[in-house]
């Protein structure tokens, strides 16, 4: 038995022809930098989030990188997010020269925690980062709040939560601008790198198309410090052929989620914590993660029965060696520290099969079986020998 965290195969090959065909239109075009297939998908993004402008560039790294500075934010300005999240949301604010405020997170959600923000904010704090993790929004509507009261710009990382909602409204609609990634294992991802910026300011748009070409505008002209971050043409190709798919296989996510849901909770309540989806959120299950009692040993355990499991993630950024200047020491973002302990998540794509959730099942629940019976049997042995 060998179960991968994902497998993109079965999708490739329910698509190959369309796919080739595609590729062979841009090939035969001779079109590969910003042609029409970019600003097709743009469109469909952007109106898909339910904003004006999309702005395809290089990935989802560079998108949040070059929306914090088109929105402004500059050398010495404070940005707060969370440090529970994959390390290009703090690497993006650090390379735009700015100062990464990490804020604790909501232990239910293990997104931030909106109560926790406003004793972050300073008079140099520009700009809210709110991650969308796992698929599930933040509590958009309390940080546009403190947003608008300290007039804060917000850039909803969302590259693991395109298709995500709350209360109605998509990613993207709440925020100044959102930014998503097409890496190959997101939701909707691209065979290589790419990533979007989508808004409706449409000053904060034109800025960004003008940064993904180093800043030059007009052409040769250059005003601001912009650098080379654009979506490739053939990643854009294959993009427009999965982008209507999205949303069947968001609901296919959401129905294995719900399986693994059930299952466990039939059989392991109380023992493992299962994902919790917020009144008014539809989340996209981009990951499926438990909190566990055990997390390595569980890990290993699956390991060797064959079932591929991750740790998003083990080492919060306030504590990443590269931001030891900012002077973050280990037990100051408790929930975040803990959630870093015991998070683990699942295999999760559209294709996975029942019979492999099964298996992964019936495997959590032997471990358990076994862990709690060693731990019964040296608990006899212990009175045994102090009888
Ligand atoms: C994947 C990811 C990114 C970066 O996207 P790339 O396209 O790989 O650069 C940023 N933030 C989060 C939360 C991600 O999961």
């Amino acid at each position: 038995m060998k179960i991968k965290m994902l497998d993109l195969s079965e999708q490739y090959q329910s698509m190959k022809k369309e796919v080739m065909a595609k590729l062979d239109e841009v090939m035969s075009s001779s079109q590969f930098i910003l042609g029409d297939n970019v600003k097709q998908l743009e469109a469909d993004v952007a109106k898909y989030s339910g904003v004006n402008y999309g702005v395809g560039v290089g990935n989802g790294s560079d998108a949040i990188h070059i929306a914090l500075q088109a929105a402004g934010v500059e050398a010495g300005d404070e940005v707060i997010t969370t440090a529970f999240t994959f390390f290009a949301t703090g690497g993006a604010i650090a390379r735009a020269g700015a100062v990464p405020v990490y804020v604790d997170i909501d232990p239910v959600t293990f997104n931030i925690d909106p109560a926790k923000i406003e004793a972050a904010i300073t008079e140099k704090t520009k700009a809210i980062i709110p991650v969308h993790l796992y698929g599930q929004m933040a509590d958009m509507e309390a940080i546009r709040h403190i947003a608008d009261e300290y007039n804060l710009v917000v850039i909803e990382d969302a590259a693991q939560a395109i298709g995500a909602k709350q209360n109605g409204k998509s990613v993207g609609e709440l925020g100044t601008a959102a930014t998503y990634s097409f890496f190959p294992t997101k939701n909707l991802g691209g065979y290589g790198d790419g990533g979007m910026i989508v808004t409706n300011d449409e000053e904060l748009a034109e800025k960004a198309r003008v940064i993904r070409v180093h800043g030059s505008k007009p052409k040769y002209y250059h005003h601001v410090l912009g650098y080379n971050s654009r979506l490739d043409e053939m990643q854009a190709a294959i993009l427009n052929v999965k982008f209507p798919y999205l949303d069947k296989w968001s609901h296919s996510r959401r129905e294995r989620a719900a399986y693994y849901t059930d299952q466990l909770e039939t059989k392991l309540e109380g023992i493992v914590q299962t994902p919790v989806q917020k009144q008014g959120n539809y989340h996209v299950f981009h990951q499926y993660t438990l909190r566990v009692p055990k997390r390595d040993e569980l890990q290993q355990y699956l390991k060797e029965k064959g079932v591929a499991t991750m740790v998003y993630y083990p080492q919060p950024l306030h504590v990443q060696p590269v931001f030891k200047e900012l002077g973050y020491e280990e037990g100051d973002l408790p929930e975040t520290e803990k959630a870093a302990k015991e998070a683990l998540s699942l295999p999760m794509y559209p294709e996975l099969k029942q019979d492999d959730q099964d298996y992964i099942i019936e495997k959590i629940v032997a471990f358990y079986e076994n862990a709690f019976e060693k731990e019964q049997k040296s608990v006899e042995a212990t009175k045994e020998l102090t009888k």
